[in-house]
């Protein structure tokens, strides 16, 4: 993905020329400016947004309790709030009530738990983020011609297992550059890699190169799988991060993409990086010495969890704020279609009424 690079911020610690008397010596004590480097992208990416959307709407028209299979999106405080208005979140279909309402996370399932919601005659809404569905077609496109996919991915991963459900007969994860030496193939000549959308872009293409020794013939997934929001947040903090003396990125430690930004920040020369759901978690030990911090959120993030951190920074010195840019973000999807159409019925029935 291509991405525009912005004039590089002034970045010398400027010196406060205050002078202070200390005891009968007259000194001249200079203190540096403290400051944050605020990246931009950051915080809810599309995918995000309309899965907290359909809840929000799935509970406006059906009430409450709506059901949500698996966390709608990876973040502490996304969830308290919505359980807060009655979703009730669960790990599998058979917790759910037969006839009620199920949402299903961004994360992707198998086709197998849209089967489980029809035998259980279960109302299912899909809030599977769009660009995560891609990749479920790429694999059943793939599957279809026969190949063996290489999911670049992390075991374990909801939307690894969605995506692998496709095609589990063709699909074998790879785990990070050390499990390439474990990968079999049937025919070197018919294979392809794809990945989870909320990897590190660097890591997968490190795992990828070493694919490639391997298996010269390896072909890449027809546009990037990496979402344009993984790319972003990454390539913002990667700019910012030789600045920073310390990076603070807010998610949650099940949030993929929010735990690959403070790895980006580290590999890319922050001196120091910290995962914090909320501003209370941050230690004032982390600020001792440091004069820029920088801040950025997980595409699961709220803005309002970010301003919290930026108002505890302040009042700890850290008062000015620079906003680093490195791409504006536009895009937007539509709610999910069976609940559009509820929610135009619904419309239709009160205009009636
Ligand atoms: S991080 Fe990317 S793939 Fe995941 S929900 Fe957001 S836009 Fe979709």
């Amino acid at each position: 993905m291509a991405l525009s690079r912005p004039e590089r911020q002034p970045v010398a610690h400027l010196a406060d020329e205050q002078p202070r008397v200390t005891g009968t010596y007259h000194c001249r004590v200079t203190e540096p400016r403290k400051r944050v480097l605020l990246a931009k992208p950051r915080g809810y990416c599309a995918g995000v947004d309309r899965a907290v959307q359909t809840v929000e709407e799935a509970l406006k028209l059906y009430g409450a309790p709506v059901y949500v299979r698996k966390q709608i999106v990876h973040n502490k405080h996304v969830v308290s709030t919505l359980e807060a208005r009655g979703a009730i979140f669960v790990e599998e279909n058979e917790e759910v009530p037969e006839g009620s309402t199920v949402v299903f996370s961004a994360h992707g399932v198998a086709p197998e738990v849209h089967e489980q919601a029809r035998e259980r005659n279960l109302k299912a809404i899909d809030a599977t983020c769009p660009l995560v569905t891609k990749v479920h077609h790429e694999a059943k496109r793939f599957a279809a011609d026969d190949y063996d996919i290489l999911l670049i991915g992390h075991e374990g991963h909801e939307e690894v297992i969605g995506t692998s459900g496709e095609a589990p007969e063709h699909i074998q994860l790879v785990d990070g550059p050390d499990s390439v030496d474990q990968v079999v193939v049937r025919d070197p000549a018919k294979v392809v890699w794809l990945s989870q959308t909320t990897l590190s872009v660097d890591e997968t293409m490190e795992t990828v190169a070493r694919l490639k020794t391997r298996l010269p013939l390896l072909q890449s997934p027809p546009s990037d799988d990496i979402c344009y929001a993984t790319q972003n947040r990454q390539h913002v903090v990667k700019e910012i991060a030789p600045d920073c003396d310390v990076v603070i990125v807010v998610g949650s430690t099940n949030s993929s993409n929010s735990v690959r930004l403070v790895e980006v920040a580290l590999d890319a020369g922050a001196r120091a990086g910290h995962l914090v759901d909320y501003a209370s978690e941050i230690q004032d030990e982390w600020l001792a010495g440091a004069t820029t911090v920088g801040v950025s959120s997980g595409a699961s993030v709220p803005e309002d969890l970010v301003m919290e951190v930026l108002a505890h920074l302040a009042e700890r010195g850290f008062g000015e704020v620079t906003e680093y840019t490195t791409a504006e973000e536009r895009l937007t999807f539509s709610l999910p279609q069976e609940l559009r159409r509820d929610m135009k019925a619904a419309a239709a029935a009160a205009r009636a009424s």
